[in-house]
């Protein structure tokens, strides 16, 4: 199968922004004041054609992504209920982002996943005769004439045995797209990275630049609880048959319309963030989600078989937590054995201590959700550990080590890698390796689109912060381009901005 639109096309869906403080940290780090927020709203909301429940002035209804949520989310009101019965505020995820309690809205139209494939390719597709899709190939090499960036070498394998080498070359640019992992690949092949990583993999030193650095993810965890009920739970046993597939195939709602079972989420503040002076940016995401999916799929509790808790009054919910602002850094590198196999990625999750004290908070505050409020009292909620922790066998459970031992053992990676090509200053700034105009730093052509680029991670779900980056390089792509006609953030939707593109070139 071939999937276009990269993880776009295979994520949960879930639509934030992140915090304006994230990207007014941005602004900070690569020293232009047009990455803040108040300069990147306008971007963010040209994605939008907002179909969701917070509608403002902060949203937009032109632009190519549909928000929506489906109104089918059991469990969502006893959530909600908690956060206001410990003082938190609902309020939109979006609008802008502050400590609280909300609903999930989702990149969904009708229930069927948007992604930036089908959101912005496939409308206008029909319409670009100079638009060529290469599927199933792999780029391996960005070609360089002295510093200048003039084509790329890729290769299609037609068999297992039988490789097609090719190579595009570029008449104006070349934009590389290739994710927080694929892109510093393919500029570390392309003899552009650290000197020590491209000698170690016998690649000629082209250009040196910081690539693979400033690596880093959210942090997830499952805190696991066990609550009496199925009926606030999606429960596949139960809720997928053939009537609610007809009603998804009618109205894309429903227990079909579910995607991991996520439909409330929190933003909360640590106090290692509170120590900080930044008590107005939340440094722990949660995902509450109501779902038995993964049981009843047999890939929950350890890979157990599947289970149908329809009768069962102890069943199984999850938060997932998530330290959203970590500071631990790794890195990426090519492998010196094979610099052309699969590269070697050392997260260095919870490096940092502050990272796993985030942790021990957003655990410790799960717990308070659904052992203290009264609203999951109602569902009798309890903290379950569904592993079996040998490593933490040792501490007295509940206590701050049990915590940090679980941690540690159980959390992984939360999906959203960014940072490998950090953005920065464009002199004087040995961090980083594209400019605020995301052009590789000494490297003439060549501009890098997409989460790596990202100095510091946004602290919710990483796509929307994607999609923003995108619209931003459009209009730089579109003003080097078009010199003395600059487009402004006013158009409404990206379809304008790549028409106006498009006469222009
Ligand atoms: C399981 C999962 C769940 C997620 N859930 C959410 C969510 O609910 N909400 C949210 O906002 N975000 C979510 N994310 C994160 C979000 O999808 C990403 O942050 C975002 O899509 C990253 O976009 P990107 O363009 O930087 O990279 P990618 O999406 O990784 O796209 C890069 C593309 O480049 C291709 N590529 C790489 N190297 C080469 C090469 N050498 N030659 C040719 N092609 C190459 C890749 O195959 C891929 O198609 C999730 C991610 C995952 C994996």
């Amino acid at each position: 199968m071939v999937l276009l639109g990269g993880t776009s096309s295979i994520n949960y869906m879930h639509f934030n922004r992140g915090s304006p403080r994230d990207y007014d940290a941005w602004a900070n780090a690569s020293g232009d004041p047009s990455w803040n927020y108040y300069n990147m709203l306008p971007f963010l909301k040209r994605i939008e054609t907002y179909a969701g429940e917070y509608k403002s002035d902060q949203h937009s209804y032109y632009g190519p992504v549909l928000i929506s949520r489906p109104q089918y989310a059991p469990g969502l009101d006893y959530w909600l209920e908690a956060g206001r019965q410990l003082g938190y505020r609902v309020r939109d995820p979006n609008g802008p982002q502050k400590e609280s309690f909300t609903k999930i809205e989702f990149s969904k139209l009708l229930g069927r996943r948007g992604s930036s494939y089908t959101a912005y390719i496939t409308p206008i597709i029909a319409s670009l005769p100079n638009l060529v899709i290469l599927t199933n190939v792999n780029a391996t090499k960005i070609l360089l004439k002295g510093k200048k960036a003039v084509g790329v070498k890729f290769e299609t394998k037609l068999t297992n045995s039988t490789v097609l080498e090719d190579v595009v070359y570029a008449k104006k640019e070349i934009i590389i797209s290739a994710g927080t992992y694929g892109s510093p690949v393919l500029l570390m092949r392309s003899g552009i990275g650290p000197k020590d990583v491209l000698e170690a993999a016998k690649i000629p030193v082209l250009h040196e630049l910081p690539v693979g650095n400033n690596l880093h993810n959210h942090v997830s965890m499952d805190m696991d609880f066990l609550i009496n009920t199925s009926t606030a739970v999606i429960d596949p046993a139960r809720d997928y048959t053939a009537e609610n597939m007809a009603l998804f195939n009618q109205t894309g709602d429903g227990p079909f319309s579910s995607s991991g079972g996520g439909t409330g989420q929190a933003f909360v503040v640590s106090s290692v963030a509170k120590s900080e002076g930044e008590g107005d940016w939340p440094d722990i995401h949660f995902t509450m989600a109501h779902s038995t999916e993964s049981y009843l799929a047999g890939t929950g509790n350890g890979g157990a078989p599947a289970m149908d808790f329809t009768n069962s009054t102890e069943v199984p919910m999850a938060i997932e937590a998530f330290v959203s602002r970590p500071k631990s850094r790794g890195t990426i590198k090519l492998d010196p054995a094979n610099p052309f196999g699969p590269p070697l990625i050392d997260p260095m999750h919870l490096s940092d201590p502050r990272d796993l004290q985030i942790a021990l908070e957003a655990a410790k505050e799960s717990i308070r959700i659904m052992e203290t409020t009264k609203s999951y009292a109602k569902l009798g909620a309890k903290f379950n550990v569904t592993a079996p922790l040998p490593a933490c066998a040792n501490f007295t459970m509940r206590s701050d080590d049990f915590f940090k031992c679980y941690i540690t053992q159980l959390s992984s990676t939360g999906c959203h890698p960014v940072g490998s090509c950090k953005m920065g200053q464009a002199t004087n700034d040995t961090t980083a390796v594209v400019d605020p105009q995301l052009r590789v730093i000494g490297i003439d052509r060549l501009r890098i689109v997409d989460a790596s680029v990202m100095p510091n991670i946004v602290n919710a779900n990483t796509q929307v912060a994607v999609y923003a980056i995108a619209e931003r390089a459009a209009q730089l792509i579109i003003q080097d381009w078009q010199s003395g006609k600059p487009s402004t953030p006013t158009v409404k939707s990206s379809y304008g901005l790549l028409d106006s593109f498009l006469k222009a070139s």
